[in-house]
């Protein structure tokens, strides 16, 4: 079968590999329907270092069953599923806490121990607690929506919560890409009264205004922690969705925070220590976040989703085959596009 592989910075080929199969009784085989490219996939992209294994890439997807292990119980053949970006059991302490990106006996997809999803297929372990059965058919108008069920919407929405946001509440989203924009779905959904959005391209800036952002910050680093505290009477945001990871958007996000106020981190950090820590500390700020429990969001999502209340596809802007998938990752990189779809 073809699958995506990165071999090192700038070098990610589709090549054939050997069929994916089952291996552990609680497996399922996924043919899969759909795929992304996700913004964090571009981290080792850009910075793989020489010596480091070989990566089968991608970690989001919908697809059809096409065989159960023996120990399978809630999914049967040709059942349309949405794959969670992390694996999970469903029934560990963690998972009953609705953290699946902890469960005991889970991991995550797209890594050196476990092929991804820009595949024609994909092995699922703990399919039972991982897959989540989808009531459409694989060619669904509503596909490119449900298919951020996988991550960028479950993301964007932990972004949320973890800033706590709420009705009423002043938000503000750090970070453009899709993450941001579903962030700004999120902070909607949850009630927040005013959005703020960090962004400078036009066309994200478009398409955050459609998604409900009330207000645009194009200025970066300290002008846009100036411009945030002007729009807020000098206050700040209650509520700072950090959908980066590098050390100018966490410092940023930290900037723009009012005094007790909530920073949702979500973005992958790319520093080691959390800059800014005076100020954090001062203004009595929560700094919160981490892997999206996407697995727990889905159920919450879903029916908005189905029922055509958020349409979190639309940051899907570009659709692609397998074979065009180093291309794909090339548009992402060079911002040509938001996010790209994977039709194998
Ligand atoms: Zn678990």
């Amino acid at each position: 079968m073809r699958a995506t592989v990165l071999y090192g910075a700038g070098d990610v080929r589709v090549e054939n590999v050997p069929d994916a199969h089952l291996i552990e009784p609680t497996d399922a085989l996924v043919a899969v329907s759909r795929a992304c490219i996700c913004g964090s996939d571009l981290w080792p992209y850009k910075l793989m270092k020489p010596g480091e294994p070989p990566r089968r890439m991608g970690h989001e997807a919908i697809g059809v069953v096409e065989a159960v292990g023996s120990g399978v119980r809630t999914l049967k053949v040709g059942d349309v599923v949405v794959l969670p970006f992390a694996y999970s059991d469903g029934t560990c302490a963690f998972c009953h806490e609705g953290l699946h990106t902890s469960c005991v006996h889970g991991g995550f997809f797209g890594t050196v121990e476990l092929p991804g999803a820009q595949a024609a297929a994909l092995r699922v372990p703990q399919a039972d607690g991982t897959l989540v059965v989808l009531p459409v058919r694989a060619d669904d108008a509503l596909m490119a929506s449900l298919l951020t069920l996988s991550d960028v919407m479950g993301t964007g929405h932990h972004a949320a919560r973890s800033a706590e946001v709420g009705r009423g509440k002043t938000a503000a989203v750090v970070g453009d890409g899709a993450v941001g924009l579903c962030g700004v779905i999120a902070a909607r959904r949850l009630g927040a009264e005013r959005i703020i959005f960090l962004g400078r391209h036009r066309d994200r800036i478009a398409l955050a205004k459609a998604f409900g952002a009330t207000d645009v910050v194009s200025e970066r680093g300290e002008e846009a922690v100036a411009r945030v505290r002007e729009l807020t009477g000098g206050l700040g945001v209650h509520s700072v969705l950090e959908c980066v990871g590098t050390e100018e958007a966490i410092r940023t996000a930290i900037g723009i925070a009012r005094p007790g106020g909530a920073v949702g981190r979500v973005g992958v950090p790319h520093y080691e220590t959390i800059p800014a820590s005076q100020p954090a500390f001062y203004n009595n700020l929560t700094i919160s976040g981490g892997p999206a429990p996407v697995r727990a969001y889905i159920e919450e999502l879903l029916p908005d989703v189905l029922e055509g209340r958020i349409e979190p596809g639309r940051v899907l802007d570009r659709v692609i085959t397998l074979d065009e998938v180093p291309d794909g990752y090339r548009a992402m990189n060079e911002r040509e596009a938001i996010k790209v779809m994977v039709k194998p």
